[in-house]
C-alpha cells in the first residue's frame, strides 16, 4: 500500500457504507464503519461477513487473509472513539442535506485536523458540507457505486477550494483499493457516469415516445451493438423507476433547466407506481 492513509472512518453501514468499509479493510486499511442505527450495525456485520466467508469458499480469498481483513475492520455505534485516529473519513449516510452537515460539523469536532472528509454523496456536491466544516480543503466527493464491492471506478470531485493535495491522497487510496478514479475537476449534477448513462437513458425514451422501435429491441441494440451489459430500460427496472423519476426531478429542481426533467413516460410509470422489479412491474412485467 503506497498510501499515507492507514486508517479510514465510514459513517453509514446502509447498502453502500458497509461494503465500501469492507473494500477497504480487505485492501489493507484499518476501518471503522459507524452508524446512528444499531440495527444496521448489526445488519453490516452479518452481511459482511456472509461476504467474507463466500470469498473463501469460492477461493477467492484465503482463510488467512479473510481474518486479516475482518480483524481490520470494526462497526460501532460510537462515533468519538471511531473518529479519534481517521486520516480520511468516507461519509456514507442516508442522503439529506442537513444530516450530511450536522455529521461533517461533527466530524470536524472529533478527526485529527489533518484527516480528510469525503462524502460519497451521489447528488450532494460536497462545497454543500465543506462549509460546516473548518477545512473546506480537506473535503471532497467519493462517489463509489452499488455494489460497492464490485464496481470499480470512484469518482472524486473537487469543489471550488478543494486542494490538489486532497485530490492526490484520495486517488491514491482509491488506487490502494483496486479501484479506478476518475476525477471531475468541478461539481456537475449527475456527476460523470450518471451523467453518461442519463444520456443513453433519454435517448432511448426519446426513440421509444417515437415510436421508432420497441423497447426490447432498444435494449437489445444497447447490448448486441454496443456491448452493453443491460439495455436501458432493463437498467431502469433494476434500479428503480421511482429513483430514476426523483433523481431527475432533484437535477431540475438544482439547474432549473427543462432538459433535466422526467421524460414524460417515466413520469406515466412513476405516477402509475410501475417502478420496476421491485414492484414487480415497470418497462417490463416480473409477475
Ligand atoms: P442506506 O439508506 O442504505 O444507508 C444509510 C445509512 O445511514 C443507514 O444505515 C442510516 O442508519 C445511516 N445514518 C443516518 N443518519 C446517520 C447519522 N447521523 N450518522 C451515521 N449514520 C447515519 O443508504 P445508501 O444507499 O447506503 O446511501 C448512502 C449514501 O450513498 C447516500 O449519500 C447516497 O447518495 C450514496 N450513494 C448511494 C448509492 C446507491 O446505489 N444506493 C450509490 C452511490 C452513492
Amino acid at each position: 500500500m503506497e498510501s499515507s492513509v492507514k486508517e479510514i472512518l465510514v459513517v453509514g453501514s446502509g447498502a453502500m457504507g458497509r461494503q465500501i468499509g469492507m473494500s477497504a479493510a480487505v485492501a489493507g486499511f484499518t476501518t471503522k464503519v459507524y452508524d446512528i442505527s444499531a440495527e444496521s450495525v448489526k445488519a453490516a456485520e452479518q452481511d459482511m461477513r456472509k461476504w467474507l466467508d463466500g470469498r473463501i469458499s469460492k477461493g477467492r480469498l484465503t482463510s488467512a487473509e479473510a481474518e486479516d481483513a475482518w480483524g481490520r475492520l470494526e462497526f460501532t455505534t460510537e462515533l468519538e472513539p471511531a473518529a479519534a485516529n481517521a486520516e480520511l473519513v468516507i461519509e456514507a449516510a442516508t442522503e439529506k442535506l442537513e444530516i450530511k452537515k450536522s455529521i461533517f460539523s461533527q466530524l470536524d469536532e472529533l478527526t485529527p485536523k489533518h484527516a480528510i472528509l469525503a462524502t460519497n454523496s451521489s447528488t450532494l456536491g460536497s462545497s454543500t458540507v465543506a462549509d460546516a466544516t473548518g477545512r473546506p480543503e480537506q473535503v471532497c466527493n467519493m462517489h463509489f457505486f452499488n455494489p460497492a464491492l464490485v464496481m470499480k471506478a470512484v469518482e472524486i470531485v473537487r469543489h471550488e477550494r478543494t486542494s490538489d493535495r486532497t485530490v492526490e491522497t484520495v486517488s491514491k487510496v482509491v488506487r490502494d483499493m483496486g479501484k479506478s478514479p476518475i476525477l471531475l475537476n468541478k461539481e456537475i449534477p449527475g456527476f460523470v457516469a450518471n451523467r453518461l448513462m442519463g444520456a443513453v437513458r433519454d435517448e432511448a425514451l426519446a426513440l421509444l415516445a417515437g415510436e421508432v422501435a420497441s423497447l426490447e429491441d432498444i435494449d437489445t441494440a444497447a447490448k448486441d451493438a454496443l456491448g452493453y451489459p443491460m439495455g436501458p430500460f432493463e437498467l431502469m427496472d433494476l434500479v428503480g423507476l421511482d429513483v430514476t423519476y426523483l433523481i431527475r426531478q432533484a437535477a431540475f429542481e438544482q439547474t432549473g433547466d427543462s432538459k433535466d426533467l422526467p421524460h414524460p413516460l417515466l413520469q406515466e410509470k412513476y405516477e402509475a407506481g410501475q417502478f420496476g422489479r421491485k414492484s414487480g412491474k415497470g418497462w417490463y412485467d416480473y409477475e
